[in-house]
């Protein structure tokens, strides 16, 4: 990132100051822009991209700070998409099938019209810098923010060097404040993935493995994903939706039996990836105010129910850039609707029968095409398609979970 250097510099000045010089300098450091995007990683770069590709902001000075170089294949980014897609030049693997196993009911199933792409981060991050970099009226700032704050004049950032203010403030630097609240449950997407080079041909290149819940579930929801990219490569995750967290050798020991079961011979593990995702309900809006909005996972655009963020926050980033032009506080955007709602129910039911996920989603798949799933999780479908889709689950577990949300209203 073009402010290594500046980075450097404030670091050696920090080196040669006494403690109540500092304050001084951050004074004269403090620097206004019109928009200061917090975190450089998926949601603080599609933003960044969406604001230098519109002319309408060609005016407005930005700032991205972001304390990573990026230069790291940190993680890889999975979606369903109909037709042509906006990144499909950063795309490096697709499948067009799918499968779906439990022990209720199995499924190899085409995924047509959609398919299931992957981005790898570090082609998504080589990608977007570079042109952040020439953007005329974009300055990237290399630094960690210690502070986000609002004010009803405008958003405040702190970096160990700086203070910036900003008209409008976007945020994606993690929060934890959902993780206090005890109104809506918190489970976490977490795994972790391996990718493997197998001595034997087991992986169909052409079918990925969207959940295969044929493991032991140990009272949770539990599922290994693997993305074949040859019949000897693939990333296997193993995968659960629950509260807590398991021990890395956990996650290890059950890939190796899985790829073990299906007589892999030997396997070379190139390289791993590893993550933890909020499933919440929690309203992540209720931290934004006039000049501070909180985006990506920090946002809550985390999907609920499935933990999937990168199309969702494309879509929202979408929606955002036509927002910005009508100049209104930004906590007017609209966030929340219905979807929000079917998300809370299925998490209160998930979060008390954590054991039966694999029921749940078995006669989802059972009772319904792939295709009204994805438009479902995608939050396109219509009030008809969704009350088909809630049949599908067991009703009482799902009323009593309605019952206690109205009556705790
Ligand atoms: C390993 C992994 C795999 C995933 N796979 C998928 C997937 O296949 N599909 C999907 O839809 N979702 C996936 N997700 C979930 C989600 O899409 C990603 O986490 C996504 O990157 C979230 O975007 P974000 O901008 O909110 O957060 P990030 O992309 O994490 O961006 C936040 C940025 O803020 C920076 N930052 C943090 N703290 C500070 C600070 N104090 N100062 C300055 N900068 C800071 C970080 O370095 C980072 O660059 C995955 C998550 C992980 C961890």
């Amino acid at each position: 990132m073009v402010c290594g250097t500046k980075l450097r510099i404030y670091k050696t000045i920090f080196t040669r100051i006494q403690p109540n010089s500092l304050f001084l300098i951050a004074l004269k450091n403090k620097k206004h822009f019109d928009i200061i995007i917090c975190g450089g990683g998926a949601a603080g770069l599609l933003l960044a991209h969406g604001l230098i590709q519109n002319n309408a902001f060609d005016h407005l000075s930005i700032a991205l700070i972001e304390k990573e170089q990026k230069n790291q294949n940190d993680r890889t980014w999975c979606f369903w998409e109909e037709g042509k897609g906006k990144w499909d030049h950063l795309v490096s693997s697709r499948w067009d099938n799918a499968i779906f196993q439990s022990q209720q009911y199995n499924a190899n199933f085409s995924l047509a019209p959609y398919q299931y792409k992957m981005i790898e981060g570090i082609n998504f991050y080589n990608h977007l810098y570079p042109l952040l970099e020439k953007a005329p009226n974009l300055e990237l700032i290399q630094a960690e923010i210690t502070e986000v704050n609002a004010s009803d004049k405008y958003g405040e950032v702190s970096t160990h060097e700086a203070t910036y203010t900003g008209d409008k403030v976007f945020s994606s630097i993690p929060k934890e404040e959902y993780k206090q609240q005890q109104k809506f449950p918190v489970l976490q997407q977490h795994f972790i993935g391996w990718f493997v080079k197998t001595e034997a041909p087991i992986f169909d290149q052409d079918t990925m493995v969207f959940m295969d819940f044929d493991l032991d579930q140990k009272n949770n929801t539990r599922f290994m994903y693997v993305l074949p990219f040859s019949p000897t490569e693939a990333l296997v995750e193993y995968t659960l939706f629950s509260k807590d967290l398991v021990k890395d050798e956990e996650y290890e020991a059950e890939i190796t039996q899985y790829l073990n079961q299906r007589k892999a011979g030997k396997v070379s593990v190139t390289a791993t990836e590893k993550g933890s995702i909020p499933m919440t309900a929690y309203n992540f809006d209720q931290h934004n105010s006039a000049h501070l909005m909180h985006i990506g996972t920090a946002g809550g655009w985390t999907k609920a129910s499935t933990g999937f963020t990168f199309q969702k926050s494309q879509e929202k980033i979408n929606a955002l850039i036509e927002f910005l032009k009508k100049e209104k506080a930004l906590d007017q955007f609209p966030q929340r609707n219905k979807f929000n709602f079917y998300d809370m129910l299925f998490l209160d039911v998930l979060a008390k029968y954590n054991g039966e996920g694999s029921e749940l989603f078995s006669r989802m798949f059972q009772r319904n095409t792939p295709q009204r799933i994805f438009q479902f999780l995608d939050e396109k479908t219509s009030y008809r398609q969704e009350v088909l889709l809630m049949s599908s689950f067991p009703i009482g577990r799902f009323v009593k979970a309605l019952f206690k949300r109205v009556f705790s209203l």
